[in-house]
């Protein structure tokens, strides 16, 4: 694997790493895809995944990366299993450092995801997927009749505050500003909903639970007061941190982090390309991240096609 030089190295083995390996693949390039632990990425830590087109029951993200990565290794992807430590992309012949040895490509896609930003309290992690939850969209249809808060005040905490409305009996938007950053569009359907409540000026302190989580210990920002809230989910939405530490100085990231590429996924180096979670883009979700996989490749056979 590592005395070759490939079409393409895909750094990632997500959902959009692995279509873009298929897509690749069966265009005709050597591809391979480089994960530090096994296919899947944030979609295989979802149990049950509900809004990816084509499964009427929900569909387990841990199985589904499996069958993504057999799809695509049926048509001769390969996968290596390690670290990407370091990469050189200005030039035609890109090379990436791995603790397994070099790797020698002539095209890179990246497709490192974003993590969520956790809120750092004690027993959040033990209580994911136990009534602590990053994703709305994704999450939100186990919490119907129920009630819930988010936490965040910019646009992903909005949003999740009229998705969960849909479904929930009740939901708190817990900020800790008296006002929201979200854009302004969201303010009006925020306020008419009758189900969500503003709890401004305060910051989650604590995660109450017995098996799963039952409520909140909520610290005013101004008196110091605390207060408690029975809710039965938290949705934390307080931005997302995308994983770009390996190319921050290399290509161009808009002011989050993220790596700027448009539809087509081109970055600001030739032959780099960007895609799913890692990309600044107006939705992150499973269905957008492989549509990311199969554009990559046809840009990736456009800029071969010119290259050589
Ligand atoms: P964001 O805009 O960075 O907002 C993060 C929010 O979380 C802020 O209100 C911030 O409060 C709060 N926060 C940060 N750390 C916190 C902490 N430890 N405890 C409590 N609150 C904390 O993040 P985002 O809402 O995820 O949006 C990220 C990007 O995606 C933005 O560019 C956004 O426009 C975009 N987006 C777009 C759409 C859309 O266009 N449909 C939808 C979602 C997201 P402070 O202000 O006090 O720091």
């Amino acid at each position: 694997m590592q005395n070759k030089l490939w079409d393409v190295a895909i750094i990632g083995g997500g959902p959009a790493g692995y279509s873009a390996a298929l897509y690749c693949v069966r265009a005709g390039y050597s591809t391979l895809v480089i994960e530090m632990l096994s296919a899947g990425g944030q979609m295989a830590t979802t149990s049950a995944i509900e809004n990816y087109p084509g499964f009427v029951e929900s569909v387990d993200g841990f199985e589904l990366a499996m069958t993504m990565q057999k799809q695509a290794e049926k048509f001769g992807s390969e996968t290596l299993y390690a670290q990407v430590t370091s990469v050189s992309l200005a030039d035609f012949i890109k090379t990436l450092e791995t603790t397994e040895g070099p790797v020698q490509a002539k095209t890179v896609i990246l497709a490192t995801g974003a993590d969520p930003r956790p809120l750092g309290l004690p027993e959040e992690n033990a209580l994911r997927g136990r009534g602590v939850g990053y994703c709305a969209t994704c999450d939100g249809g186990f919490y119907r009749g129920k009630t819930v808060a988010v936490v965040g005040g910019g646009n992903s905490a909005a949003e999740d505050a009229l998705t969960l409305s849909k479904l929930c009996k009740q939901v708190y938007l817990i900020h800790r500003r008296d006002h929201l950053s979200a854009t302004r569009s969201y303010l009006a359907p925020l306020e008419k909903a009758d189900n969500i409540t503003f709890v401004w000026n305060k910051e989650v302190t604590e995660l109450l639970h017995e098996e799963k989580l039952n409520g909140l210990t909520l610290t005013d920002t101004i008196t110091k007061e605390q207060s408690h809230l029975d809710v039965d989910g938290l949705f934390v939405a307080i931005g997302r941190l995308p994983n770009t530490w390996l190319v921050k100085d290399q290509l161009a990231l808009d002011p989050q982090g993220y790596i700027i590429a448009d539809e087509t996924t081109r970055t600001s180096l030739p032959g780099v390309f960007a895609i799913g979670d890692v990309r600044q883009k107006p939705l992150r979700q499973v269905v957008t991240a492989v549509a990311d996989g199969a554009t990559a490749s046809k840009f990736v056979e456009e800029y071969l096609n010119l290259a050589e």
